[in-house]
């Protein structure tokens, strides 16, 4: 086997159905008294919710959290923390509250307990992304890391079917990349593996429930399933150096103003394809986790993409085709590790093919 270095992830989880219920003892144990409550706009009834069960100990509620963290909301969020003599975060909602909270906490020290209710994974990494003056900056600190970490599996069943699926790729998107990273090692591949399986068995069912009684039927085991899939990768993401994919998603969606979980969901199999030479162990293993994959990962992503019936093209989100050579360009700009020489020409035409939404190969 080969030499490694592995450091774990110093934060608390507790998982399950119901499990926020649980907040007032994990504030009474990290001896907190004055909790402010943040979400977005449209949680904010999940956010209210959390004020009633911690009565007192919640001072406010923040619900201005929004996409890519922009540092004038941040001000306002710490201003307002101060102003009540708030003592900790509590962040409820996707990635784009957890990174609220981060934000906060670096910047004044409150603790951070995050209660996650997407896929996306932020929770469990000490990287945070902000924007000022439309410009995203990503720092990593781990410090950045919440404390605290409540799963619970009840909040994750408003996440629309949709929602589930992309949200859930942009997961096994994290797990995928660190299977071949440069720091990967055999506990990262283990949940790797683990989370890639949980999610790609979990996602369909949670797609097709809606409409298939059978799939309803098994509805809450894979609710759970695809959360406890989704920790696992969010701590792949935490845990090693992300390479093509990340950042062909970073530049593309961030560039172009494209959403997130679905600008990586149509990507992962373009990237994977692209990488799949340089790292025959990393495909097979990632093989062996994807249902119809017959040996092949791509095939077994395209397998995935297609049972949950997700967008697959670029263009259906706005972006023009003068924009895949910019892509590309950027792209290049700044130097990565990647398993495989980063060409800009075959970058462009993996782009291309994101953007027409052809198949991966
Ligand atoms: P999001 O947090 O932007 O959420 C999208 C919308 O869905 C919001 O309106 C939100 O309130 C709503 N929502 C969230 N959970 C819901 C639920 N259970 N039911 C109904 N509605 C719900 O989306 P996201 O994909 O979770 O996060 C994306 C952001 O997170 C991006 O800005 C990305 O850069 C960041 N991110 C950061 C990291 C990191 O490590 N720093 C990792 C992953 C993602």
């Amino acid at each position: 086997m080969e030499s490694f270095v592995y450091t774990a992830s110093p934060s608390r989880v507790v998982f399950g159905p119901g499990a926020s219920s649980k907040l007032p003892d994990e504030l009474a144990r990290e001896g907190r008294q004055a909790a402010l409550i943040l979400s977005t706009s449209f949680q904010v009834g999940e956010a209210e919710r959390l004020r009633g069960l911690l009565g007192p100990k919640a001072v406010g509620v923040f619900s201005e959290a929004a996409m890519h963290t922009p540092t004038d909301i941040t001000d306002r969020a710490v201003a307002y923390a101060q102003q009540l003599g708030a003592d900790c975060v509590v962040s409820v909602g996707g990635g784009s509250t957890t990174g609220l909270g981060k934000a906060i906490s670096i910047r004044t020290g409150l603790l951070h307990i995050c209660i996650p209710t997407t896929y996306a994974g932020s929770e469990m990494t000490p990287i945070l992304g902000e924007t000022s003056a439309g410009r995203k900056t990503t720092r990593r600190d781990p410090r950045i890391l919440p404390a605290v970490v409540i799963y619970d599996v009840d909040l994750t069943t408003t996440l629309p079917a949709g929602m589930s699926a992309t949200s859930g790729v942009n997961a096994i998107a994290h797990a995928v990349e660190a299977l071949y990273a440069p720091d990967t090692n055999p506990i990262i591949r283990l949940l790797a593996k683990e989370g890639v399986r949980a999610l790609a068995s979990a996602l369909p069912i949670i797609v097709a429930a809606p409409t298939d009684p059978t799939a309803a039927a098994t509805l809450p085991a894979a609710r759970s399933k695809a959360l406890y899939g989704a920790w696992l990768c969010g701590l792949c993401l935490g845990s090693t150096a992300m390479s093509l994919h990340h950042k062909l998603c970073h530049v593309v969606g961030g560039s172009f103003n494209l959403p997130h979980a679905e600008t990586h969901t149509i990507v992962l199999p373009h990237a994977v394809a692209y990488n799949a030479p340089a790292v025959p162990a990393a495909m097979a293993d990632l093989a062996e986790v994807l249902p119809g994959s017959e040996g092949d990962a791509v095939k077994g992503l395209n397998v995935l993409l297609e049972r949950l019936g997700v967008e697959r093209a670029l263009k259906k989100y706005g972006m023009e085709e003068e924009q895949v050579a910019e892509a590309a360009g950027i792209a290049m700009e700044n130097k990565y590790w990647n398993p495989r020489e980063v060409d800009q020409e075959k970058v462009r035409e993996l782009i291309r093919r994101a953007w027409a939404g052809e198949p991966a190969r």
